[in-house]
């Protein structure tokens, strides 16, 4: 199991992971001290199968990048296909979240 280094991971069933305005309940572990959650793998799953069968999940925007280092963190680059269908503009903020072994990010407005 994964683990902070400041605080205990307790377990929790009310995870929560929204995906294009639908929301999903999971099980996992949360830090005491951080917040941070770690969603069961199998929970994960559960969540990306649902997310298919609703069309939610991003699955036909599939693209390959790879990240490049920037000082001490990564930097992703958005293809433009994408930046424009969903009118993205730099300095914009976004959210990030992790399902899993995936990330989402969305903009925020
Ligand atoms: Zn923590």
């Amino acid at each position: 199991m994964k683990k902070c280094e400041k605080g205990e991971m307790i377990e929790v069933d009310n995870i929560i992971s929204e995906i294009d305005g639908y929301v999903f309940i999971e099980k996992g572990v949360r830090c005491s001290s951080c917040g941070e959650e770690f969603i069961n793998e199998k929970d994960a799953q559960k969540t990306i199968e649902n997310a298919k069968k609703l069309g939610i999940w991003p699955e036909p925007f599939k693209m390959h990048r790879s990240l490049s280092k920037s000082g001490r963190g990564l930097v992703l680059r958005i293809p433009s296909d994408i930046e424009k269908d969903l009118k993205l503009k730099p300095g914009e903020s976004v959210a990030i979240s992790k399902v899993g072994n995936k990330l989402i990010i969305e903009p925020e407005e």
